[in-house]
Parts: C-alpha cells; sequence; structure tokens
C-alpha cells in the first residue's frame, strides 16, 4: 500500500511547523470543497415548540450512496448520525433562530484511494426564520460537470467547485445564484439548490440526469404539488425555454424555495401564482403549522422542555441580525 510520508515540518502560516500542527480548520473553503461527502440539514422551530429537522434519514441515506460511488467508508449507523446531530444542535440552538447543519464525511487517512478512514465532522449555523426572499437569477457561463467525471447526483464538496466560480461571476451581475447549464447546453441546476419552472400552469424541473443533485427538498415538494393537484412534471429545459417561463423559483434544503424575481436581468411576472402557493405550503410543512405525510420530521429530545419555554418568553424580543451565509 502507498504510504504517504510524514517529514518532521512543514511550512506553513510563515513558519515551520511540526507535521502534527499543520492543520486546516474543518470549516474552511479548502476541505469544504474538497475530498468529502456532505448533507446539509435543516432544523426549524415548530408550531408547538419543539424542534424538528426536516427528512433526516433520506439524508442519511443520500450520505452513504454519495460515500459508496466515491469509496469513502460510512461507518456510522443513521442512529448514531441521528444522535451526533442532535448532540450538536442541541448544545447551539437559540430561541427563535432555526438552523442549518452540514454533515461532512472528511477523508482524513489514505492515499490515491488505498487505506480511506473517513470522520464524520458537524458543524451548525443559525438562521433567522424569515421567509425565502425573491432572487435575481443569472445563467452562468461555468457547466455542471459530466457524469463520467465529476457525477452532479451525489453531493460531493469537489462538485462545489464550479459553483463558487459560478457564485463569483453572478456577484458582478448582482445574482445571488446562477444556473449552471450541462453539457448539452441545457438547464440543470443552481450552485445550491433545483430549478422549477412554471409553464401554462404546469410545473416542470430537469431530472438528476440532466446533471443536477438528486434532491430531497424537490421530492417534498414534488408530494406537495400532488396533495395541492399542481400538474409538476420531470422533463429536460431548455435555456432559452427557461427564460420566457411564467414563474420560476428555486428549491434546496438551505435555499428552501425562494421565488426568481428576474432571470438574466430580465423581470419576470410579480404574480407568481403557483409558485407562491407551494412555496408557502412548503414553509408551512417544515414548520408544523400543516404537517403533510411526505414531510418528515425528527425532533430534538431534550429540547422540547427548557428552550421551547425560553422560546415562548423570549418570542417578543427576538430581534436576531440576518443569517450569515453558511455554505
Ligand atoms: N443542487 C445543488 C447543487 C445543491 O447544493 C442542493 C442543496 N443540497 C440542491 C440541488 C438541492 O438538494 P436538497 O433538496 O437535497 O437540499
Amino acid at each position: 500500500m502507498v504510504q504517504l510520508q510524514t517529514p518532521k515540518y512543514v511550512y506553513m502560516g510563515g513558519k515551520l511547523r511540526l507535521w502534527e500542527d499543520a492543520t486546516l480548520h474543518v470549516g474552511c473553503e479548502a476541505l469544504t470543497r474538497g475530498l468529502n461527502v456532505y448533507e446539509g440539514v435543516k432544523g426549524y422551530w415548530q408550531a408547538d415548540g419543539r424542534f424538528g429537522i426536516v427528512a433526516l434519514r433520506r439524508h442519511y441515506e443520500r450520505l452513504r450512496r454519495s460515500a459508496r460511488l466515491l469509496h469513502i467508508p460510512c461507518d456510522w449507523t443513521y442512529e448514531e448520525y441521528e444522535s451526533a446531530i442532535f448532540k450538536l444542535v442541541n448544545e447551539l440552538v437559540e430561541p427563535e433562530r432555526d438552523m442549518w447543519a452540514r454533515t461532512t464525511l472528511f477523508v482524513v487517512e489514505g492515499y490515491w484511494g488505498e487505506g480511506t478512514v473517513a470522520d464524520l465532522v458537524i458543524t451548525a449555523y443559525h438562521q433567522d426564520k424569515q421567509p425565502p426572499q425573491p432572487i435575481n437569477l443569472g445563467v452562468s457561463t461555468w457547466r455542471r460537470s459530466v457524469d463520467v467525471s465529476l457525477p452532479s447526483r451525489i453531493k460531493t464538496g469537489t462538485n462545489y467547485q464550479v459553483g463558487r466560480l459560478a457564485r463569483i461571476e453572478g456577484r458582478a451581475l448582482d445574482c445571488s445564484d446562477m444556473v449552471l447549464l450541462n453539457q448539452w447546453g441545457r438547464v440543470a441546476e443552481t450552485t445550491g439548490a433545483c430549478i422549477l419552472m412554471v409553464r401554462d400552469g404546469v410545473v416542470y424541473t430537469p431530472p438528476a440526469t440532466e446533471g443536477a443533485l438528486e434532491s430531497i427538498t424537490l421530492d417534498l415538494v414534488e408530494a406537495l404539488a400532488k396533495s395541492m393537484s399542481i400538474p409538476f412534471v420531470r422533463r429536460p429545459i431548455d435555456r432559452t425555454e427557461m427564460l420566457i417561463a411564467d414563474e420560476i423559483a428555486i428549491c434546496g434544503t438551505l435555499a428552501e424555495l425562494p421565488l426568481v424575481k428576474s432571470i438574466e436581468g430580465q423581470p419576470l411576472s410579480e404574480s407568481s401564482r403557483i409558485l407562491s402557493a407551494l412555496q408557502k405550503r412548503y414553509i408551512e410543512a417544515v414548520r408544523g403549522i400543516d404537517p403533510h405525510p411526505s414531510v418528515k420530521l425528527s425532533f430534538l429530545p431534550s429540547c422540547n422542555s427548557s428552550k421551547s419555554r425560553i422560546r415562548v418568553d423570549l418570542a417578543a424580543s427576538s430581534l436576531s441580525p440576518v443569517s450569515k451565509q453558511p455554505v
């Protein structure tokens, strides 16, 4: 087996350090966009004062699938995964503030795929409760990678390097997110969410085979649409078709379901009837205001007592600052 040498010194941060002291923080972008697989999971304060995490088992299952494809061992059972998240969130959660947790399997040992060892690292960030705000969306010159190179259907940090470039491009255009086209020039997804488009009363979204992540939120939104008798179709979408759509929104765990107010600088009609209704229904489901059987919630066990009492006591005075973007 190939072994990496471990010489005594490394040059880092302007000086020589011992090999074992030359470390990077788990939150730094070199690592988060590197060799790892991860899940972003979102927890919401519920209408009844509990704290519920959305679709946790599905996130765990996708993490395992992503790890399998990249030959990264995942030795955590679902119960261990859940209890690790609960442990951290329970410690950090604040009254009236939701949380987004990034659960990452980092490759911490091994070389060229031999002797690979992974560690589960969880970071969690506060999120304000404001509903998703409408966004300007652009179309990037950067493209989604092809399935035979960096497969987009799984969630690996490496896939987000192109998203980083697209966001840099978008910032100059006043766009908070950018559409990545696939190798055929059709719509794949955005840097951190899936695309929903409405034409003549039907919601369309590209399937994962067009270069999109196998999204969990998309499945939930599809189930909500079905219950609301809104036609929902997965099929390829041309760039030009998106540009002349009646309504556009993006959806994902962190993004939730913001409406798109302009696409490539062209304003979309203010009356986003179908997607606004879906957005409202999604938020009601994840917050437990109007639960839905497809939107499963895992409740923080120790939170329904002390923290929720604090929540009630402090509800009137909770003015939280705008959340920093964790991804
Ligand atoms: N595409 C990309 C590139 C994403 O980062 C995300 C967010 N995880 C999504 C789609 C939506 O996936 P999910 O609904 O599982 O969060």
